[in-house]
Formats: structure tokens, C-alpha cells, sequence
């Protein structure tokens, strides 16, 4: 018997949908990864990053696991042990850097800011300049809380006081506008099951040449073999040694789903996404959902919502299973002091329409009137 998953439509924090077209490209026959196709296929792959990443970084690549691990790459690379390293903490990404951070043995200095709003960049410019830092990390779209931070002011803080700058592009990739090299950034690193579209298990990746030349200084190796930027280079770095075996189908998914973003236009893109959330925001307001942050810094691919008593009333978990149960559709809860006070609704990649926010309405109103 084959598996036969369930049909969702996926609404949370991610993954999202698979457009068609990537999941028909996973379905070709496999080639070496040494192939000539496959070598072309990854230049292609390489391009098409750094165009969406805004940048020319030679150093730009899909990294082989998830963006967790794009996360641990970038501050692996880029901090040893007694590094001192300043994070920016708007939610539980920011939090999980600081842990990565740690692990690594830098010296973090956390900048908290309430969950539900922005950085504050001078609170970030006091930090730098106070421990005068290796490393300055932040979140571009913090996924917890629907918040989109001011990436420019602490980029251009931490650069001026020498710092390299690493910002989490996981869930802006491909549905906001990304200018690494405009805004200053030496390391990124994103994740495919947002705004592109393709499944989870790539972390697309880009090291500046400041960034390199740092690596190429440390006093000791890099913990992690598989992450050392320095030995991916040789096969990413477009002599193609072999380094590990890249995962080919999943490199078929993500060339076809950069395909798909280049086809549109990211113009074109980021409006739909600003539409879709504008669409969500209309639809689910007359049933007492409002969101939890300002416009000024509101996220489009990924909505926060207070809950109406309503919900409250049948309990936002068995609203959420119902949904799922009676609708296919999943949205996401809320994390840590937000859990149980708001959903996480995702209009990401392909998702990003007015009739996910249709189907959506639909099915609230009719598991919310069925109690
Ligand atoms: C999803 C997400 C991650 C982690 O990515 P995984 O692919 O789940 O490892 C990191 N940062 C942000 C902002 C995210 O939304």
C-alpha cells in the first residue's frame, strides 16, 4: 500500500504548500551529483539565491538540512569560543540563536525586546558598543510573533563598531524584499518551506567575502566538519569536490521553485503577500480577530491574531482540531507567553491568495456557529 497523506492546507508558521511544479520536479529520475546536468542545475540553483538574497556573494548555497541548521552554520563559522556576540531577542528565533550562540561558547549579551513588537535599534547600538562584539544577530521575520525587524539601523550600528551582521531570512526569503549587500549583512541563511514553496530540508545560505576572510583568521577549526564554510567551499565554491553528496531531488524541488519566483517577478510577489494579509485581516475581523501587532511592523507572510471569545469559548486547541479534523486546513498557536492568546496564520509562497483566506473564513464560520 502506498502512503496516501491526508490533503491539508497548510496555514501555519510552516511548511507551507508545495506548488505542483516542485513536487513534479522532486519526482524526476535521480543523476549523479557529479553529473553535468546536476553541476549545471546547481549553478542555476546558486544564482538564482543570490538574486533573491540580493547579493553577489560567491559564497551562496543550499545548505543540506533545515534552517535550524543554516542558523548553526552561520555562528558556527563565524564565532569561536570567548567571542563576544550580541542577539537581538524578538521572539523564539532570536532565543534559539542565543542558545546556538552559547553552545558554541560565545559570550552572548540577549536584547529583549516584548514579544509582539520590534527591536529597538538603539537599545541594539548601546549593546554593540558596550561589548564591542564579534558577531551581531538578529531576525529579519521573527515566525513567533508576526514581527518584521528594523534590519538597517542595527546592521549599519554593528558595522560601524566592527561587528559582523547575521540575520535570519527564513521567513522573508521569497516573500519580502532581502538586500544582503545593501543592508550590510555577512551572513544569512533561510529555509525553503516558507515563502518558496518547496518542501523542508534546505537552508539556503550566503557568507560575504568579509565573512570568508574571517573564517579563513579564526585560532581554531571549525567544530562542525559538515558546516565548515571552508570545506563546503569546495564543492559549492564551483570546483565541485565532492564534499557530501548533495540531496538531488530536493535540489530539483528548490531550482524549479526559484524557476517559479523568477517567473513572477519578486515585485509582484511581495504584493501578493501584503495582499493575501490584507485579504486575512478583512475576512477574519467581522468574527472578533485582531491583530496583535502594529501595521508599521507587521509581518505579511505570517499574520498574529487575538482570539474572539468565541474561540475562547470552545477552547483554541479543539478550534485549531477542528479545522484541521473537519477542514484540512492547519493553522498555527501561539508560543511561549503567546500560547493560547493568539493563532499564527501563514499566507507563505504559493499559499499567499485570497482563496486560502476564503476557504479559511469559510470554515471558521462554520465551526464557530456549529458551538
Ligand atoms: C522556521 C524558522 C526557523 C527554523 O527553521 P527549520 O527549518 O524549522 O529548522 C528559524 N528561524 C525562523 C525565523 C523560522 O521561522
Amino acid at each position: 500500500m502506498p502512503i496516501s497523506p491526508p490533503s491539508r492546507l497548510l496555514l501555519g508558521p510552516g511548511p507551507s504548500n508545495v506548488h505542483p511544479r516542485v513536487l513534479a520536479a522532486m519526482a524526476e529520475p535521480l543523476v549523479g551529483h557529479l553529473d553535468p546536468f546536476f553541476l549545471s542545475l546547481m549553478d542555476e540553483v546558486q544564482d538564482g539565491l543570490r538574486s533573491l538574497f540580493g547579493t553577489t556573494n560567491a559564497m551562496t548555497l543550499p545548505l543540506s538540512a533545515t534552517g535550524s541548521a543554516g542558523m548553526e552554520a552561520c555562528l558556527a563559522n563565524l564565532l569561536e569560543p570567548g567571542d563576544e556576540a550580541v542577539i537581538g531577542v524578538a521572539g523564539v528565533f532570536g532565543g534559539r540563536m542565543c542558545e546556538v550562540a552559547g553552545r558554541i561558547g560565545a559570550r552572548v549579551t540577549r536584547v529583549e525586546t516584548e514579544m509582539g513588537t520590534a527591536l529597538d535599534p538603539d537599545a541594539m547600538r548601546d549593546a554593540i558598543v558596550r561589548a564591542r562584539p564579534k558577531v551581531v544577530a538578529f531576525v529579519h521575520a521573527e515566525t513567533s510573533t508576526g514581527v518584521l525587524q528594523p534590519v538597517e539601523d542595527i546592521a549599519s550600528a554593528a558595522r560601524e563598531n566592527g561587528a559582523l551582521v547575521v540575520l535570519d531570512c527564513v521567513t522573508s526569503l521569497g516573500g519580502l524584499p532581502v538586500e544582503l549587500d545593501a543592508w550590510g549583512i555577512d551572513a544569512a541563511y533561510s529555509g525553503t518551506q516558507k515563502c518558496l514553496s518547496c518542501p523542508p530540508g534546505l537552508s539556503p545560505v550566503s557568507f560575504s567575502d568579509r565573512a570568508i576572510a574571517r573564517v579563513a583568521e579564526r585560532s581554531h577549526p571549525v567544530q562542525s566538519w559538515f558546516m565548515d564554510v571552508s570545506l563546503l567551499a569546495g564543492y559549492y565554491g564551483g570546483e565541485r569536490a565532492y564534499h557530501h553528496t548533495a540531496p538531488i531531488s530536493a535540489i530539483y524541488g528548490l531550482a524549479e521553485g526559484l524557476r517559479l519566483v523568477h517567473d513572477e517577478g519578486m515585485p509582484a510577489r511581495v504584493d501578493r503577500h501584503t495582499e493575501a494579509q490584507q485579504a486575512l485581516l478583512a475576512g477574519l475581523a467581522p468574527l472578533g480577530f485582531e491583530p496583535l501587532v502594529d501595521a508599521a511592523v507587521r509581518l505579511p507572510p505570517l499574520t498574529t491574531l487575538r482570539l474572539p471569545d468565541t474561540v475562547g469559548r470552545v477552547g483554541e486547541a479543539d478550534v485549531r482540531r477542528r479545522l484541521l479534523d473537519d477542514h484540512g486546513i492547519e493553522v498555527g498557536g501561539g508560543l511561549g507567553k503567546l500560547a493560547g492568546q493568539i493563532w499564527r496564520i501563514g499566507l507563505m509562497g504559493h499559499n499567499a491568495r485570497a482563496a486560502s483566506v476564503e476557504r479559511l473564513r469559510e470554515a471558521l464560520d462554520g465551526v464557530l456557529a456549529g458551538s
